[in-house]
């Protein structure tokens, strides 16, 4: 069986916790596609196209993950890209609810579609993207957290944006 996974988010900026998730799946799974939500409602700090290329360039060593774009329903992007299951990520019980529900209304809208979660790494539990926006907002170190390059847009973001 040939599967492929398809994993959704706002990647704003990608963190190495989402780049540990995708390892993971990568290792699971035959072809995994990294799939960056426009989500212009939550007006990023970085736009799309950064937001793709931030993630193209974290995930390039790794053969079997594509990045795209996507601004559409998530099923929708699922079918077109051939994916069969939606990954997403666990961190804490906090994450549950949310996750739940959008498992719940992807199934009704996709049945042939299996929602998938792995959990990270332990370093990266406590980790998301809005987390490293507010630290490096206030010049603090994310090099623990992100890849070099991301750091570095992070730096060139706020030194421009103040
Ligand atoms: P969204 O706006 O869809 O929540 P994110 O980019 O914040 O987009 O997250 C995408 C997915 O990655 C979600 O399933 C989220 O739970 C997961 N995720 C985010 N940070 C981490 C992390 N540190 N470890 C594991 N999964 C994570």
């Amino acid at each position: 069986m040939n599967v492929t996974a398809i994993y959704p988010g706002t990647f704003d900026p990608i963190t190495l916790g989402h780049v540990d998730l995708v390892c993971r799946a990568s290792r699971i799974f035959d072809r995994v596609i990294l799939a960056v939500a426009e989500s212009k409602a939550k007006t990023p700090l970085f736009d799309f196209a950064e937001r793709l290329e931030l993630a193209r360039e974290a995930v390039a060593d790794l053969v079997n993950v594509e990045v795209v774009g996507f601004n559409s329903l998530l099923v929708d992007c699922a079918r077109t890209h051939g994916a069969t299951v939606i990954l997403r990520g666990l961190r804490a019980v906090s994450d549950f609810e949310f996750e739940f529900q959008m498992a719940g209304m992807n199934r009704s809208l996709g049945p042939e579609i299996e929602t998938i979660f792995l959990t990270p790494g332990e370093s990266y539990a406590f980790l998301s993207s809005s987390v490293i926006r507010e630290i490096a907002k206030f010049g603090g170190d994310v090099s623990a957290f992100v890849p070099g390059h991301v750091r570095a847009a992070l730096v060139r973001k706020f030194a421009v944006s103040g």
